[in-house]
């Protein structure tokens, strides 16, 4: 099933969460599972696109996806591509009607929208993204295309929650030196990330007055993939397009 929590009707930029339902893979994908990365039968990841592309009444083609790989890497794309964009874990486009995909089982999307200029992104961020600093990457490419950080939206997709989110102290203080709020304590009192907040914290500091947080967490909600639940799983997707 596909969702639309946040998006007033009247704006052009269009997002859309996807969750697990309503697709053709078999278990442990089942079922609407978007990666072709993960070990699910092709045939029945491309039926599951092609149903995303007929929801969103778009050419297959216009689904633009990432190779994402947990680092920095922008891509500025203005025309249908041929595969995935390889090593990128942010997508930017002021083409309308080109849809930009981000796949997730826990990291956070971050679906960026600038309805002004007209510029739209998809972003994965993970903790080795929001550490790295994929957030200020993706704005700055925004900006490059016109987009202005008080025009801009965000809309955070579902992930995992900072009471389901355990990490070793260390790792915890690396993340929280960009993002301080995402330092939390998980539900059993050790050090946990709030991946959500750090990336709300990131964008309210570059001057994004809205931002939308998906309350669901990937852990705890069976209608979403998770990979720190299930290992081996399927990925749902964030999308956005301009309308
Ligand atoms: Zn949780």
């Amino acid at each position: 099933m596909l969702t639309n929590p946040a998006a007033p009707s009247t704006v052009r930029p269009r997002r859309v969460v996807t969750d697990r339902r309503g697709g053709r893979s078999r278990p442990p994908y089942d079922s609407f599972n978007l990666g072709e990365h993960v070990g699910d039968d092709p045939a029945d990841v491309a039926a599951n696109r092609d149903r995303v592309a007929r929801e969103l009444s778009v050419p297959r083609d216009r689904l633009v996806w990432m190779s994402q790989v947990h680092g920095t890497g922008v891509a500025v794309v203005d025309r249908p591509q041929e595969g995935p964009v390889a090593g990128t874990d942010a997508l930017v486009s002021a083409t309308p009607g080109l849809v930009l995909c981000v796949l997730v089982a826990d990291c956070v999307p971050v679906l960026l929208a600038d309805p002004e200029a007209g510029v739209v992104a998809a972003v994965h961020a993970g903790r080795e993204g929001v550490r790295t600093g994929v957030l200020p990457a993706a704005l700055s490419a925004m900006a490059s295309l016109g987009a202005r950080a008080r025009h801009v939206s965000a809309l955070l997709g579902p992930a995992v929650c900072g009471a389901c989110y355990e990490v070793p102290a260390a790792m915890q203080a690396d993340v929280a030196r960009v993002a301080p709020s995402s330092a939390v304590r998980t539900r059993a009192g050790t050090a946990g990330l709030d991946l959500r907040a750090g990336v709300e914290e990131i964008l309210r500091r570059a001057g994004i007055p809205e931002v939308v947080q998906d309350p669901r967490c990937t852990v705890e909600d069976p209608q979403l993939f998770s990979h720190r639940r299930d290992g081996v799983t399927g990925r749902q997707a964030g999308l956005v397009w301009l309308g």
